[in-house]
């Protein structure tokens, strides 16, 4: 479909398709959701261009695994990794949940019966991103979820609201807050690429939340004002100032790293105890250098290229570390969903898109038109349905619920 094509060039709108496909049997394990709500990730970007990988590849590894795993391998993907929703009915094995349960969904999809799964099962050797190597995602009006993919609902949260947390906020989470990555405490600078987007927004605010001094890189003034409403003073616009951190193709100017290494310290007042790592290829060798000595580079993507290159010697002589983390396990989704559900982690939805434009709403996400998450409606007939407790909504506060729409709204 897009061959020849350079990835920026690889239209979203194209290759995502609205459309009737007969619903898969249910496995023991499982349950059928309606789904109310779901959101646009950058894995719904990388499925819709068929980069790095085409995802039929994923399907067809699973679909050799198992009887039931042979039902995903399809001519069709139903994407989508973010659901918020109703149970319709439950397979057998199915013990904690029952129809009528009002869910958000995570997306780790692991079978508990690897022994891998039962330390962190992030390590279990078939762990899979549902709605990405898995079929029947959450951008539908039904979908087929794991029992061990369900959590309660925020209650004071719409629809929409619920569906675009577990992905990214768990992710960050994850990185910055378990025992499986960064763990930061109290007064740590905490460097962060991207600081508005989806992994962004969940970043910042777990870093204040956890008494941290975030750092945030971003490339607009509408985005710096934002940061600074979110309580972040150290806010560095990354287009206005100019950093060229590749002078071309092959060649990276250590200058560059300098230059922004210092604007980061000035801001902060220390170099980054941890820097909170996405982007990849155009900023790694900015990270590794402005990463204080014996400091943290946590890091969980590559959107702008994965063969990353750094100056080693700035790694090893200061003794910093470079550590990889994954989306979350079971337990780590739920740790922040609870801190959604208590208000103290807010929901980054900036827009809200019908399911018959989900392909307009990747399609900004490809082009880095957005901020924070779009959310999708897809069974809910309208935005702002679903919440069941308003009183605890008004305790937490309309303005922190909506702030990334109020930006977006103008
Ligand atoms: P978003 O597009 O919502 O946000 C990413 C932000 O990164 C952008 O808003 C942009 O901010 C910044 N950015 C993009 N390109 C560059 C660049 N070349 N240099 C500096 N900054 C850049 O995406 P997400 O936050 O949802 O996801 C980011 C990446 O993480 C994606 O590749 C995604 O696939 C991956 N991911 C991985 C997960 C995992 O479990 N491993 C989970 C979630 C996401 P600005 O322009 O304002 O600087």
């Amino acid at each position: 479909m897009f061959e020849g094509l350079e990835s920026h060039d690889k239209d979203p709108r194209k290759a995502i398709q609205v459309g009737e496909v007969p619903t898969p049997e249910l496995a023991p394990d499982e349950v059928y959701l309606a789904v109310m709500a779901s959101s646009v990730n950058f894995n719904t970007v990388w499925t819709s261009i068929f980069e790095p990988l085409p995802t039929f590849g994923f399907l067809s590894r699973l679909g050799r695994e198992s009887a039931w795993g042979a039902r995903h391998d399809l001519d069709h993907h139903v994407i989508g990794s973010d659901a918020s929703g109703v149970v319709l009915s439950v397979g057998s094995a199915v013990r904690n949940w029952k129809p009528g349960d009002r869910v958000a969904v995570h997306c780790n999809y692991v079978d508990d019966q690897d022994p891998g799964a039962h330390d962190d099962s992030m390590l279990a050797a078939n762990q899979r991103i549902w709605g990405f190597e898995t079929n029947f995602g959450g951008l539908a009006d039904l979908s087929v979820v794991k029992a061990n993919q369900l959590m309660p609902k925020p209650s004071h949260l719409t629809w929409e609201e619920s569906a675009v947390n577990a992905l990214c906020g768990s992710t960050a989470y994850r990185m910055l807050v378990s025992r499986n990555a960064a763990q930061m405490k109290q007064g740590d600078v905490v460097l962060i690429w991207g600081a508005t987007g989806g992994l962004g927004g969940y970043a910042v605010q777990l870093v204040l939340n956890g008494g941290g001094v975030p750092v945030g890189v971003v490339s607009s003034p509408a985005k710096a004002e934002l940061l600074n409403k979110m309580g972040v003073e150290a806010v560095i616009d990354r287009r206005a100032e100019g950093y060229k951190f590749w002078s071309d193709e092959h060649t990276q100017d250590e200058s560059e790293w300098r230059r922004f290494g210092r604007r980061v310290r000035d801001l902060a007042g220390f170099d980054p105890d941890i820097v909170f790592e996405h982007p990849g290829r155009s900023t790694m060798g900015a990270s590794v250098f402005t990463c204080k000595r014996g400091g943290t580079v946590v890091t969980c993507a590559a959107t702008s290229g994965y063969m990353v290159e750094y100056d080693n010697r700035h790694l090893w002589m200061k003794l910093k570390r470079i550590l990889s983390s994954h989306f979350a396990n079971y337990q780590e989704a739920w740790e922040m969903n609870r801190l959604i559900d208590s208000g103290a982690i807010h929901p980054i939805l900036s827009q809200t898109f019908e399911l018959e434009n989900v392909g307009e709403a990747a399609h900004q996400v490809h082009g880095n038109q957005h901020e924070g998450k779009l959310g999708v409606l897809c069974l809910a007939s309208e935005p702002g349905l679903g919440i069941t407790d308003p009183a605890k909504r008004e305790r937490i506060g309309e303005d922190k619920i909506t702030q990334f729409r109020q930006v977006s709204d103008g």
